[in-house]
């Protein structure tokens, strides 16, 4: 089945039943799958909870949800409450945290909806309201800050926190299910600030046992972390990157992760034809060609989240992988495909697959390429694919 596009309806210009052989990002469920059997295998006996925030990492957060529910994990978290209330309305009953708010937050329809709400402090009476508004004890999972120095109680307010929402659960408004933290470092598994916030993690545990909170489930881990540090596992491990089959290492790849990349961002030559030399390229003509060449227009640009700085990124045609030349611009870029190449008697390159980063097979290119390119991380490559980009879901049942 084809999704026009991700995050919402398709706008009706984008109708056309081959909108996404133009361009699309295909993403592979069975990838999902895969990886998701992985990171479970990986965690054990910690559950896992898949991270669908953001549309999936661009990757379509209805479709990823029910592939990754249906590969063992037993969990989804998203940031806000409204990306969980957008699973619910799709008919997805699995437990569900969502803990980035505002003052604004629909905390009512956050515990109609049955979803737990990650807690830092100062949402903890808006809860309550709810609850009360609601008849139904709010599910809140207590966040202490451990050195991200984002969300998070304070270590030195924690005690106060738990100590209220001990209060609360009592009088039979809420139930601590959960106690968690983020990790700022992961990544750098050489560096020392992990076990320091391992430390202050279990620290806060203790003070919340203390004080009588028997949570459910304690979790601090995210996808480097799962990977590489079993002892942040806890009860269970909030997992995005890794779902998506990308790595959160610099220098290991996904194969050497036993991941597989779901994302295959794909389009076809929008034009190609022979130049003089010196021809410059795009805005600025910040490129010119050496020889009489051959250009190729690739119909993708910063509109559909190709960022504008990535200058050199590779685009695989034909089995070669060519980089862009002079300036990405809103709706297109360029490559150049060398020496004359079709008056030189070779075929135009008109319609052939463009591929911009996927499985990184046979030397593909990756995510990880482009973001070298564009200076960034492969988190936001994928993300920023925009919904201009119609997303097509390939392997949606899982073969027997
Ligand atoms: C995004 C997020 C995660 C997932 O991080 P990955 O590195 O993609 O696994 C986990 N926990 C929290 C609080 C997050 O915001």
């Amino acid at each position: 089945m084809t999704y026009p596009a991700a995050g919402g309806p398709a706008p009706a210009s984008y109708a056309s039943p081959n909108a996404s052989d133009e361009r699309s990002a295909v993403i592979d469920l069975e990838a999902i799958r895969h990886n998701v059997r992985r990171l479970v295998a990986v965690a054990s006996p910690a559950r896992v909870m898949a991270v669908v925030k953001a549309d999936a990492y661009g990757h379509g957060a209805v479709p990823v949800a029910r592939a990754a529910l249906a590969a063992g994990a037993q969990w989804l978290g998203v940031a806000h409450v409204t990306e969980a209330l957008a699973l619910r309305a799709a008919g997805i009953d699995a437990p569900i945290l969502a803990w980035l708010h505002t003052p604004e937050t629909n905390f009512v329809a956050a515990v109609a909806a049955g979803i737990d709400i990650g807690c830092s402090g100062w949402e903890l009476d808006s809860i309550v309201a709810a609850a009360r508004d609601q008849e139904r004890p709010a599910r809140v999972h207590l966040k202490v800050d451990t050195g991200l120095g984002r969300n998070g109680a304070t270590i030195e307010s924690w005690d106060k926190l738990v100590g209220a929402a001990v209060e609360y659960q009592e009088e039979g408004l809420l139930r601590v299910a959960g106690v968690f933290s983020h990790l700022a470092v992961a990544d750098e598994p050489e560096r020392p600030e992990t076990d320091e916030q391992l430390a202050a993690f279990r620290d806060a545990l203790a003070v919340a046992e203390d004080a009588g909170v028997d949570p459910e489930i304690r979790h601090l881990a995210n996808t480097p972390a799962a990977l590489s540090r079993p002892d942040t596992h806890f009860d269970l491990v909030r997992v995005g990157l890794g779902v998506y089959g990308l790595s959160p290492f610099r220098g290991q790849t996904s194969a050497e992760l036993g991941l597989r990349p779901a994302m295959t961002v794909r389009t076809l030559v929008a034009h190609c034809k022979d130049v003089p030399a010196h021809q410059g390229v795009s805005y600025g003509l910040r490129y010119r060609t050496e020889d009489a060449s051959t250009l190729g227009l690739i119909p993708l640009g910063y509109a559909d989240g190709v960022p504008r700085v990535a200058t050199g990124g590779p685009v695989r045609i034909d089995g070669v992988t060519y980089p862009v030349v002079g300036t990405i611009a809103m709706d297109q870029m360029v490559v150049d495909f060398g020496p004359l190449h079709v008056a030189a008697g070779g075929d135009s390159r008109l319609g052939s697959e463009a591929v911009l980063f996927g499985e990184g097979n046979d030397g593909g290119p990756t995510a990880d390429d482009w973001a070298r390119a564009a200076g960034t991380i492969n988190y936001e490559i994928v993300t920023r694919i925009s919904p201009r980009v119609p997303r097509r879901y390939i392997n949606e049942e899982p073969t027997p």
